[in-house]
């Protein structure tokens, strides 16, 4: 991977560092009620990189939130990471809000459009999805790789 390819990113405090190769696999904001609680945030603007070329440094602390699903999270300031579940073993989710280049992120739909907060308001011309990813691909949607 080359340096003009990679993704690079870090927590609040700096103790917690990752690195993926560019370009990103899909890009989506999610609105479902599991982001929101995990992020403590309105919805959360993921992107999917590759697990085994995903490269972490510091120390990071791990929360099983549902059967398939692992989020971390900075084990010293406590920002969130990640997400991977089973169902996408291939796929680490990492926040954009954690990128080093903000600018790097272009999101292409919203995701669990239907759990969205009432005050959250979008003029953007995204398509948004009632439910998830795989939701969203089975209707056709050019979501995942
Ligand atoms: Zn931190
Ligand atoms: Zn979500």
């Amino acid at each position: 991977m080359s340096e003009a390819a990679a993704l690079t990113g870090r927590c609040q405090c700096g103790a917690v560092a990752w690195r993926a190769p560019a370009p990103m696999l899909w890009a989506a904001l999610c609105h479902c009620g599991d982001c929101r609680r995990a992020a403590s945030s309105d919805y959360v603007s993921w992107f999917g990189v590759p697990r085994a070329e995903t490269l972490w440094s510091g120390p990071r602390a791990f929360y099983k939130s549902s059967p398939k699903v692992v989020r971390s999270f900075c084990g010293a300031c406590g920002a969130p990471l990640s997400f991977e579940t089973d169902i996408f073993p291939d796929e680490t989710h990492l926040y954009a809000a954690t990128l080093d280049d903000v600018g790097a992120y272009r999101p292409t739909a919203h995701i669990f459009w239907s759990e969205r907060l009432p005050w959250v308001r979008f003029d953007d011309a995204l398509p948004k999805h009632p439910k998830g990813l795989q939701h969203a691909a089975a209707q056709g949607a050019a979501l995942l790789k």
